[in-house]
């Protein structure tokens, strides 16, 4: 597979789009206003191949609403959920859109939706509402990828965790 579509999904604010633009350009971006559902472009090499990265960012998405969370689910190959470490709002919404992943791929899928699930703000840990224990077990529960990060001030996590996530998404 040369092709490799993943999507962005998580609440709104949760920082989806500083974290994808962080892991495009290794640069933070302080505040973007988008309104519209974004598809970014990257060629990218892992363990010498190349490969046609497609990225899904959405503009924005309550995780209650099955239509907005309909097109990605169904396009994607792999999925980053972002939540922000301090709004517990943001982790329950995070809960509700891997189930509704793993309730839509069901009949698909026949192993492991690749997924990570993502915890931003870790910068932010002085008003942190989401222990990153309960991250993990989340993780574990939905045996998905788990990776605490900060897009405002670390690279090196976020591309680890989209290179875990690819080779994922490669093997599957
Ligand atoms: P989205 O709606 O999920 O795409 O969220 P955005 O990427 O637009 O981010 C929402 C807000 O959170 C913006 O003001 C970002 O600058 C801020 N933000 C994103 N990531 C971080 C982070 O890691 N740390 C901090 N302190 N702020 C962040």
């Amino acid at each position: 597979m040369n092709d490799i579509k993943l999507a962005l999904l998580g609440s709104e604010g949760a920082g989806k789009s500083a974290v994808l633009v962080r892991f495009l350009t290794k640069r933070f971006i302080g505040e973007y206003a988008s309104n519209a559902n974004s598809l970014y472009h990257k060629r990218f090499s892992i363990d010498g191949r190349q490969l046609n990265l497609e990225v899904f960012d959405p503009c924005s998405q309550s995780g209650e609403s099955r239509c907005i969370l309909e097109e990605p689910v169904d396009w994607a190959d792999g999925f980053v959920v972002v939540y922000t470490i301090s709004d517990r709002t943001s982790f329950l919404n995070a809960k509700n859109i891997l189930a509704q992943i793993k309730e839509s791929r069901r009949e698909t899928c026949k192993g492991e939706v690749p997924i990570c699930l993502v915890g931003n703000k870790q910068d932010l840990c002085h008003s942190r509402q989401v222990s990153e224990e309960e991250g993990r077990c989340l993780a574990q529960e939905n045996k998905c990828h788990f990776q605490e990060v900060s897009a405002a001030e670390n690279y090196l996590d976020i591309s680890n965790l989209f290179t875990k996530l690819i080779r994922h998404v490669m093997e599957h």
